[in-house]
């Protein structure tokens, strides 16, 4: 059967992007063939759109690491016709053709049954960026981390992980402090519950620093690079910090002594290889005692045509929460 999908080419310096017709047969190998409802928009499919070889190796490819929608047909017998399901991370959209597609075929070892209280839309509202916010919460409060012992930062606070993890600190009633570029967003990091705002700048100025006064008792870091650096010099006494991203860099200078006189942490949060109970349970998650109502407010549902625009704002740092993509 024909069905359109976001087909991005790259040329040397040239890179072209259109939706195709496309035939199952062209699908790669995998057990499951799922009809997509909806997929989502995160920073590692601006990337792949834009041509990155560190994601995509081979082009001309197809986009999104996130999609939601029913089994067509499963040749693995844990899925049947019908099932809803939901997709993210392992190579869906890197070098597997990805979920900015009416239609995609994937193993079954990275198929994950689509909670009953988590409707299709809400799951994409979460997609790759919602899930990596709740599991870098969950990570923080392995740690320790609960709302009584001080504030959290949230960097990089209007984008996709970040917008979530204020939503969701917020409900668990953390004092949230989010840290955003965007001067003209306060407000509406405010209105998602964060009780202060601060620019980039007043959190940067402490890197390099071995210690600084301690005002953060966790951080969600979303950015990466100096941003940790600044990070963690700023932790209270067991305090904690996740690093997911890599916008503003890769390298993380850090003295030893907020680590040896404060006992503060550095976690690492990956969403894409963990084992696929593990992301069943985030699922599971945020469909009860983690559901975010709020969440519909910061997302934007988008059709085919505006996908290009919305992946370059990504690529500029220039989105505001979620975008969901409905390719139908
Ligand atoms: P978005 O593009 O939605 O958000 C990123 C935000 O970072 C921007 O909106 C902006 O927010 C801020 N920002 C942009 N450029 C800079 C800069 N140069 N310096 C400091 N801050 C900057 O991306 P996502 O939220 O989807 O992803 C964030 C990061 O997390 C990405 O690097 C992504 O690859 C990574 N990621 C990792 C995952 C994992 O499994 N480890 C899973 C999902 C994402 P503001 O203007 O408010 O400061």
């Amino acid at each position: 059967m024909a069905f359109l999908a976001y087909r991005v080419d790259v040329s040397g310096r040239d890179i072209t992007a259109s939706w195709q017709e496309r035939e199952e047969g062209e699908l790669p190998a995998g057990d499951v063939l799922i009809e997509v409802s909806y997929s989502s928009v995160n920073y590692k499919d601006a990337l792949s759109a834009n041509g990155n070889k560190g994601v995509t190796k081979e082009y001309p490819h197809t986009p999104g690491i996130d999609a939601v929608g029913t089994v067509v047909s499963s040749e693995d017998a844990g899925f049947s016709a019908g099932d809803k399901v939901v997709v993210f991370g392992y190579d869906l959209g890197m070098n597997t053709e990805g979920g900015f597609s009416q239609r995609i075929r994937v193993p079954a070892a990275w198929v994950l049954k689509k909670p009953e209280g988590l409707s299709e839309e809400d799951a994409m509202a979460w997609g790759t960026a919602g899930f990596t916010a709740a599991l870098s919460v969950q990570k923080l409060e392995r740690a320790g981390v609960s709302p009584e012992k001080g504030p959290v930062l949230v960097s990089g606070a209007t984008g996709g992980v970040g917008s979530v993890a204020v939503a969701l600190l917020s409900k668990l009633s953390y004092s949230v402090v989010a840290l955003s570029g965007k001067e003209e967003k306060n407000a509406w990091l405010t209105d998602l519950g964060a009780k202060k705002v601060v620019g980039r700048d007043d959190v940067l100025t402490l890197k390099g620093k071995a210690m600084a006064k301690p005002i953060y008792q966790a951080a969600v870091d979303t950015v990466g690079g100096d941003m940790v650096s600044a990070i963690i010099p700023q932790l209270m006494p067991e305090g904690a910090v996740t690093t997911c991203g890599m916008i503003a860099g890769v390298k993380v200078e850090a003295s030893v002594f907020p680590f040896i006189l404060r006992g503060v942490s550095l976690l690492g949060v990956d969403s894409v290889e963990i084992p696929r109970a593990d992301k069943q349970a985030v699922l599971d998650k945020v469909a009860g005692e983690w559901s975010l109502p709020a969440l519909e407010n910061m997302t934007t549902e988008i059709g085919r045509d505006r996908l290009p625009d919305v992946l370059a704002a990504i690529l500029a740092g220039k989105g505001v929460g979620r975008y969901r993509v409905n390719p139908n």
